[in-house]
């Protein structure tokens, strides 16, 4: 059994951090992956939100393909045609005055989005900054601590940033911590992490005031959330009713697979950063800039927005139909979904969907992650809301 064989192998050359990993995987087609001994799965959570136009898309492969063979890597010392058209795509879809800075992940969307915040605290007086409990931003030392979960930030505290941490949702809570003196607010528009939890409505649109009352600086972190993942390219359109936060970081669904994360600046804060206040070696290299290209055409073209939302919705009333006592019910919008149990079973229904063929995220211990790449049919959304029923008696059946 070469998982077997590959997962002692990884124990023994890497580093503890994720544990061993239970599968290998070795290649995709569409939704769908094979693990290396041949074992096929639906794949519905596409390595995390990223895989968007799932495996092997043709017009990933073909753009990557060419832009590698062309040229695969300029630095920041030379500027290239991909980097600028994605910079001049995100202003259209953003249809804002906006300015782009280019990275390789997510936590390094938020580094330059904090980097932003720090500057413009400091010409105005403002020193600290407000996230979310439960939120979370990143594993670099800046985006960890605005990291609301106490078991991933507090082992490596303290920090040196003034981060208060106010309970998501609660308005009432964010208006009190938010002073003349807060330099930013990080929020996500919809929690990812925290087990896709969408706020109350309203929420988002009362940050907005509260940041437009006081000048702190509303930072959307719409890493997991946006280019399609809830039907709409970001999520603060469903919640902000045509305005817009200060600044905005992407990554993870942008690049479809290949390393790339923006931090985008809107209005004046676009010029915050002077020449030689930040940088990156390898940020908006070619070959991501091609792939982020390639998964927005594909987007366009293909009208995902509007299928994301239609499967979306077939996939969430499978689940609502499904009765079961190990089901509460269901969360999120588009593709992007949380599956809430009756208690922490998560693990265990990961595991019984994994036997099952179906490969799907305990992000939570009552809550199971869907996000498939955006080209789920509607078909392969029902064998999996077919197959759920049988999947949460095996869940049952098990220990935890
Ligand atoms: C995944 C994620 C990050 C961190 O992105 P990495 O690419 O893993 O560094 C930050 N914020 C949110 C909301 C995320 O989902």
């Amino acid at each position: 059994m070469k998982n077997d064989d590959l997962r002692k192998r990884y124990e023994a050359a890497f580093m503890p951090n994720y544990g061993v990993p239970p599968l290998a995987l070795a290649r995709g087609e569409g939704s769908r992956v094979w693990d290396v001994d041949g074992n096929a799965y639906l794949d519905l959570i596409a390595g995390i939100a990223v895989s968007s136009l799932g495996h092997g898309h043709p017009a990933l492969v073909e753009a990557v393909s060419a832009q590698v063979a062309g040229l695969a890597h300029t630095s920041n010392l030379f500027l290239h045609e991909p980097e600028v058209r994605l910079a001049e795509k995100l202003r259209g879809l953003l249809d804002a005055d906006a300015r782009v800075f280019l990275a390789n992940s997510g936590t390094e969307a938020n580094e330059a989005a904090l980097k932003l915040a720090i500057k413009y605290g400091k010409s105005n007086g403002r020193s600290y900054f407000v996230a979310t409990e439960n939120g979370f931003h990143g594993r670099s030392m800046g985006a960890l601590a605005l990291t609301g979960k106490d078991a991933i930030r507090e082992p490596f505290g303290p920090f040196a940033l003034d981060v208060r941490f106010v309970p998501y949702g609660d308005a009432d809570a964010l208006k009190a911590a938010v002073t003349g003196e807060c330099a930013a607010v990080f929020l996500e528009p919809t929690q990812g992490e925290a087990g896709v939890v969408p706020p109350p409505e309203g929420y988002f649109a009362a940050a907005r005031e509260i940041c437009d009352a006081t000048g702190a600086l509303l930072v959307a972190d719409e890493i997991q959330s946006a280019i399609g993942r809830t039907g709409t390219w970001f999520v603060f359109r469903h919640e902000l009713a045509g305005a817009t936060p200060d600044i905005l970081t992407l990554a993870k669904g942008l690049g479809g697979g290949l390393p790339i994360g923006a931090c985008v600046a809107f209005g004046e804060h676009g010029g915050i950063f002077a020449k030689g206040d930040h940088g990156s070696t390898f940020g908006g290299n070619p070959v991501g800039a091609a792939a982020a290209l390639a998964v927005i055409g594909t987007i366009e073209r293909d009208g995902l927005l509007d299928h994301v939302t239609a499967v979306g919705e077939r996939l969430a009333a499978g689940i609502t139909a499904t009765l079961h006592p190990l089901l509460k019910g269901v969360r999120g919008r588009g593709l992007w979904r949380a599956v809430v149990l009756d208690g922490a079973r998560a693990g265990a229904v990961e595991a019984a969907a994994r036997e099952a063929g179906f490969l799907v995220n305990a992000v939570q211990p009552d809550a199971i992650r869907l996000a498939p790449p955006l080209i789920l049919t509607p078909e392969q959304a029902g064998s999996f809301t077919d197959a759920l029923p049988a999947i949460l008696d095996a869940a049952a059946e098990k220990e935890d």
